[in-house]
């Protein structure tokens, strides 16, 4: 409940617009613990570093609240653009992409926007043997995205596309059942975004409680499952659950956040688990930061140190 509290304090404020400015004028070097460089060039060095450190990369253009069609267009073009650049360096492209960035919900000659553009950005990542993976945004976008997800499978095979689920919703071990025809690769999360108690587990004790059963009942149905979390304990019970069932080391990953606890993503590429950072960049980091701040007391910490620092 304190967590909950924590957490809408700070995103209260945080969109404040004269927070934002001030934010986005005196914040980048703070910013830049958790976001890899404002362009692409500065991402894929980021991946690089962490391929020599036996860790794979999850690239996320940053952008959220992109408006008009054409900006969308625009945005996806820019993904498209990144999935070559990185295919030319050498990285096979793995890309986090919102749909709502690509014009989720935007009607265009009849078709939905944003699945045509996902529907571009899929082809290209597939054809270098990629993989796109749908960020789950607020609540009110599950459904939409559960949905454009299984045509999408459909058209481009579950080895291409896959989503998010978000263990503080109610609803999301029925949406995990539902989606095992498709035999999906999911990401498994707690979940990031301001929910209201209708839709969404207050206490953290429950959130945790169901990303466990989460996580267990999509490996035990023999999906791919990505781990998303920091959480030592769950990750350890992870850990032991995988021994203890006999699921391989090659049907699930340990995903973690850039800038985010580096000591336990070296530790468990070390130990031979299969990791990931999901690495986002690019111009539009207000947003992707509040949230990271939102998360833990320390990071707020952290960033009232470094404004008195100036
Ligand atoms: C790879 C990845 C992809 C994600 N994709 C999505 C998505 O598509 N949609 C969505 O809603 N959410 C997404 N998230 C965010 C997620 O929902 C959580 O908000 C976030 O991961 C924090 O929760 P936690 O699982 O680490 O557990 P928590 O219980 O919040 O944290 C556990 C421990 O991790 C450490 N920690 C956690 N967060 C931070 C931080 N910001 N800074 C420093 N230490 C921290 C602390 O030591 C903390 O005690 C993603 C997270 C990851 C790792």
């Amino acid at each position: 409940m304190i967590d909950q509290l924590y957490r809408k304090a700070v995103l209260t404020v945080a969109e404040r617009p004269q927070v934002e400015k001030l934010a986005r004028e005196k914040m980048w070097p703070l910013a830049e613990r958790f976001v890899a460089g404002e362009n692409l060039e500065s991402a894929i060095k980021a991946v690089q570093q962490l391929e020599a450190d036996g860790i794979a990369g999850n690239f996320d253009l940053l952008g959220e609240f992109i408006e008009s069609p054409a900006d969308c267009t625009r945005f996806a073009d820019d993904v498209l653009a990144l999935i070559e650049a990185a295919q030319d360096a050498g990285i096979k492209p793995y890309v986090s992409i919102k749909l709502s960035s690509v014009g989720q919900g935007k009607d265009e000659g009849g078709e939905d926007l944003g699945l045509k553009n996902a529907r571009r950005i899929i082809a290209k990542a597939k054809e270098y043997g990629g993989f796109i993976c749908l960020d789950m945004e607020d609540h009110t976008r599950v459904d939409i995205t559960l949905r454009q997800l299984r045509t999408l499978i459909g058209e481009f095979g579950a080895e291409h596309v896959g989503t998010v689920l978000q263990s503080y919703l109610y609803r999301s071990l029925q949406d995990r059942a539902g989606l095992d025809d498709l035999k999906p690769n999911l990401r498994i999360v707690k979940g990031a975004y301001l929910e209201p108690e209708t839709v969404a587990y207050p206490d953290k004790a429950d959130v945790d409680q169901n990303y466990r059963r989460l996580v267990y009942q999509h490996l035990k149905a023999g999906n791919y499952c990505n781990v998303a979390t920091h959480d030592e304990q769950i990750i350890g019970d992870v850990k032991r659950f995988v021994l203890a069932h006999g699921i391989a080391r090659d049907q699930f990953e340990f995903q973690l956040l850039y800038g985010i606890r580096r000591d336990l993503q070296k530790a468990l590429a070390a130990e031979g688990y299969r990791v990931r950072v999901y690495l986002p960049y690019g111009r539009d980091w207000y947003a992707y930061f509040s949230r990271r701040i939102a998360e833990t007391p320390r990071n707020a910490a952290f960033v009232v140190q470094g404004m008195l620092k100036g």
